[in-house]
Parts: C-alpha cells; sequence; structure tokens
C-alpha cells in the first residue's frame, strides 16, 4: 500500500539559505465580511490557484486587493472566476490566483516556503524532480524581483483540493460547515489521519481536501525529492485508516 507524507518545511535546512522572499498572488477574491449565514468574517488559506489567468476578466481589477465584502459581492466575483478555475474545485473567500508576485533576495534553496502552505520549487529543483515522473505540476512560475544578477527561476506548482482527513481524527461535536459560505471551526489534529477510501489516483502532491493548508505527497514524491538530495521539505508520514 502507499504511503502517503505531510509536507511541512525542513527549518534546519532552510535556515542555512539567508534569503527571503515578500510576495503574493495577483489576483484574490475578497475575504468575507458577516456572513449571512453564519456571521464569520474570515478569508481561508492555502486555496492558490497560481495556473489560473484572470487577465481576460473585464473585471479583474475587483480582483487586485484583497480586502473583505458583503457576501453578495464575494459571490458575484467567485461566478466570475469560476469557468477559468479548474473545475470542482472550492473557492472560498480568500481564493488567490495567478502568479506569486512580489521582490526576495539571496539564496532561497531548492524549496522555499512562504508561510507554511505555501511551497516553492527553483527551476533546477523541478527538472530533477519531472526527470524522475513525479505526476502533477501544473502551476506557476513566480515573478520575483530579486537584486542580484542572473536570479534563479522559481515555480510554484496548483496543488488543488483532494482526498480528505478521516473524521475519526477530528472533533466528534465539530459544528457542520456553513451552509451559506462554507466556513468551519476546525483546527489541525494534534495527530492527522487520511482517510483512505478518499485518496485521489494519479497524483503524487496535493492539498487536503478539507484541510487545504496541508500538503500530502505519496511515497513516490518524497523518494524522488530525497534521491535528488533537494532539502527543504520534511516527510511526516500520515497514518490511513
Ligand atoms: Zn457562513
Amino acid at each position: 500500500m502507499t504511503r502517503y507524507y505531510w509536507l511541512v518545511e525542513d527549518k534546519a535546512a532552510t535556515a542555512r539559505h539567508a534569503g527571503d522572499i515578500n510576495a503574493a498572488h495577483r489576483w484574490k477574491l475578497p475575504g468575507l465580511a458577516s456572513c449571512p449565514g453564519c456571521g464569520a468574517t474570515w478569508a481561508g488559506a492555502g486555496h492558490y490557484y497560481p495556473a489560473v489567468d484572470l487577465s481576460a476578466l473585464p473585471e479583474q481589477a475587483s480582483f487586485l486587493k484583497a480586502r473583505p465584502e458583503p457576501f453578495s459581492e464575494y459571490a458575484r466575483l467567485r461566478e466570475l472566476v469560476r469557468p477559468l478555475a479548474p473545475p470542482h474545485v472550492p473557492l472560498p473567500p480568500g481564493t488567490r490566483f495567478g502568479p506569486l508576485e512580489g521582490t526576495a533576495r539571496g539564496d532561497l534553496g531548492p524549496f522555499t516556503w512562504i508561510g507554511n502552505a505555501l511551497l516553492l520549487m527553483r527551476q533546477d529543483a523541478l527538472e530533477q524532480l519531472q526527470m524522475k515522473d513525479v505526476y502533477g505540476f501544473i502551476g506557476g512560475w513566480a515573478s520575483l524581483r530579486f537584486r542580484q544578477k542572473s536570479p534563479p527561476a522559481y515555480f510554484e506548482p496548483q496543488l488543488q483540493p483532494h482526498g480528505r482527513l478521516h473524521p475519526d481524527c477530528l472533533p466528534r461535536d465539530a459544528t457542520p460547515p456553513c451552509g451559506t459560505c462554507g466556513w468551519v471551526d476546525l483546527s489541525r489534529p494534534e495527530e492527522p489521519v487520511l482517510d483512505a477510501t478518499a485518496i485521489p489516483p494519479n497524483l503524487d502532491i496535493f492539498r487536503l481536501g478539507n484541510f487545504a493548508t496541508m500538503i500530502v505527497s505519496t511515497e513516490r514524491f518524497m523518494n524522488a525529492v530525497l534521491q535528488s538530495k533537494l532539502k527543504g521539505i520534511r516527510f511526516l508520514e500520515l497514518a490511513m485508516r
């Protein structure tokens, strides 16, 4: 049986690279201000679609600034994006699209992280993984301004939500998601368990469907990284049920 791993930043490895990066995706859905269903004001994390291009939308200016909006405006903008987004993905408030844009300096290493849920791969690292036939790399090149000459290129894989955490590792008394906006009050369990019945076929790396900040890979992906001696990711094996 294939094993699955939760990917987190290997801080001991990334700390050896004295670089930093400050970037955000070009387009975003607004956050939601006081949902008419549940009252929550929120924006989701981990819903990033770097390969989705909104530049042809007549209203693309409405997607440039992160801000909270009332439900009707959020829902209107969401429906404008939906035909451009991959089919069947949730588009919660705060979903991001298009290339990362910003500044960077120094050496960022083969893998670099922005927060704990956004993984970037240097071009040579991506190419090494592709040579090992790891599946699932659509994505986008980050548009980073470096100060140094001939800076490296970084790729953000578009990791779509698939699979889910098993209900056994979630609190039994959890309230179901809001029927209007999808808000759910859930923190990451201490010991996450993958639902073995909902694992996507033919994908070596993805995000969890009900926990988009968790990046999960197959053993194949992990082995490709380890064999290429690429540092920056720690692989934590996930229990499955
Ligand atoms: Zn709600």
